[in-house]
């Protein structure tokens, strides 16, 4: 008999999270090593946020909360939604969870059967398709190349929907690509799910914070409030406040799935931990423009990327409207030779190419559901950007 569920077997490991890890081990034996890997932004976490953690710690705010978070969590969340997003949520409509990617799993779980299927335009995050097979149901992968700047259009969406669709995961900006819908482009996707009432619509918004050149983020519920009744909002704390180790993300939705969710993790987390969410409370209700800020950083960084990026051969990248990703394009560099007399036959073999040779570490296009090409990062320092981009140019440039 086998030790591992069938559900196991049916997911891999993170790739993300692997890739980091990995990098992270390489640094501790002594290896020159930037990582490019994680989705995890440098800044710090605000000082108000820290000091209400040690505060709450001061306070003995040690013990269990409500399994889906504390009120006032809750109705700070629910303030964020207004005031960010023109959404109301009760109450009621808000769940508190550890972590976005525990609440998109919760969400699942809590929602999907077998034979059920879920729609993810790829590339898409590492995560959603796993999560979705985890749960037994079939992810739906709609391909939306670079050529489409990483976006799914409406006629993709109506052809991807069947009576077997549950969820549309739909993330912008999005990672791993950066791309960003217009509120026009929101706007045709709505039009297709309304004629589809049946499907529910994950809107992933945890990048919302970070767009650019003007670029206006719209959330889905904000730009058609009348698929509200279908609609998880999912958010959190980790990319916006740099909150990443705190685990703390939040989603506002239909009071029957968030029920739900409440009843999956009364069972499971029990609850989010209690100093973090006393931290994200401060964060979410404290002073904001700092956000805009961290922005204009990642921008300049966007912007660097790009410049020395376009100056491989071999690379073709996008300009991302937002996140802190970049998806290059590396099809010029499939069929080369490394220094060492490799051939480089698919993404994967890239990365570990730039890794090895370089000290470089991205995440392989593959394990986001468009190859060949790569995810670079770019959440950390600019002088670490530029060493991290000559070292891709002089990695790119031995190949032969
Ligand atoms: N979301 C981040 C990333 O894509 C963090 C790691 C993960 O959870 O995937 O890198």
């Amino acid at each position: 008999m086998s030790l591992t569920s069938k559900a196991i077997d049916r997911i891999a490991p993170s790739a993300t999270v692997g890739v980091n890890t990995r990098a992270a081990e390489l640094k501790a034996e002594g290896m020159n090593v930037i990582s490019l890997a994680a989705g995890e932004p440098d800044f710090p976490v605000p000082d108000f946020a820290q000091e209400a953690a040690i505060q709450a710690i001061r306070d003995g705010k040690s013990k269990y909360t409500a399994p889906d978070g504390t009120p006032e969590l809750k109705d700070a969340v629910r303030a964020k939604f207004k005031r960010d997003n023109g959404i109301d949520y009760d109450r009621s409509e808000i769940t508190i969870n550890v972590g976005g990617k525990h609440t998109i799993f919760n969400a699942m779980m809590a929602t999907l059967d077998v034979g059920d299927e879920v729609i993810v335009p790829a590339p898409y995050w590492v995560s959603y398709p796993d999560i979705v097979q985890f749960c037994g149901a079939t992810p739906v992968i709609v391909e939306c190349p670079a050529d489409a700047g990483f976006k799914m259009t409406p006629q993709q969406l109506e052809a991807a929907i069947t009576p077997k669709t549950k969820w549309l995961v739909f993330n912008s900006p999005s990672n791993p690509t950066g791309a960003a819908y217009t509120k026009a482009e929101v706007a045709g996707l709505v039009e297709v799910l309304r004629r589809h009432p049946h499907v529910w619509i994950l809107a992933d918004d945890i990048y919302e914070h970070i767009v650019y050149d003007d670029f206006e983020f719209v959330s889905l519920v904000q730009q058609a409030p009348d698929l509200k009744d279908r609609t998880l909002t999912v958010n959190g704390a980790s990319k916006a406040y740099s909150m990443t180790g705190w685990r703390i993300g939040f989603a506002g939705g239909p009071k029957p799935l968030i029920d739900a969710i409440r009843k999956l993790q009364s069972q499971s987390t029990t609850n989010p931990c209690a100093i973090a969410q006393a931290a994200a409370c401060a964060a979410l209700q404290g002073p904001q423009d700092f956000l805009a800020d961290r922005a204009r950083a990642f921008q300049e960084r966007r912007d660097l990327v790009l410049s020395m990026l376009g100056q491989v051969d071999g690379l073709k990248t996008v300009k991302p409207e937002g996140a802190f990703y970049v998806y290059p394009d590396c099809s010029g560099l499939i069929g080369k030779r490394t220094p060492d007399g490799k051939t480089l036959d698919t993404d994967e073999d890239v990365a570990t190419y730039l890794l090895e040779s370089e000290g470089v570490a991205v995440v392989h296009g593959a394990a986001f559901g468009l190859s060949p090409a790569f995810r670079i990062s770019y959440a950390v320092s600019s002088e670490v950007l530029e060493d991290a981009c000559e070292r891709i140019q002089r990695a790119c440039a031995a190949l032969t």
